[in-house]
């Protein structure tokens, strides 16, 4: 897990962070597709994520696990360079 221009996910370590669409909300955030982990309009930390799925039924999802809920847009930060 060592890569410039990725940033792993400082809740489990164990996946790189990427960019999602929320699809129905309409919202960008960044997961962690292995912990679901997500953040939306804050940057990434430790100790501010929220789970996915919760955070989706709090917006009235009430599938969050559907495969068109999100799609991924790219690693976390956006590629550059
Ligand atoms: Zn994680």
């Amino acid at each position: 897990m060592n890569d410039p221009n990725k940033v792993a996910c400082p809740r489990c370590g164990q996946d790189w962070l990427r960019i999602v669409r929320l699809n129905y909300l309409e919202q960008t955030a960044v997961l962690c597709q292995e912990c679901d982990a997500l953040w939306a309009g804050r940057p990434p930390r430790n100790d501010n994520f929220e789970d996915y799925e919760t955070y989706m039924r709090r917006h009235f999802r009430a599938n969050p696990a559907n495969r068109d809920e999100y799609e991924v847009v790219g690693f976390y930060p956006a590629s550059g360079s």
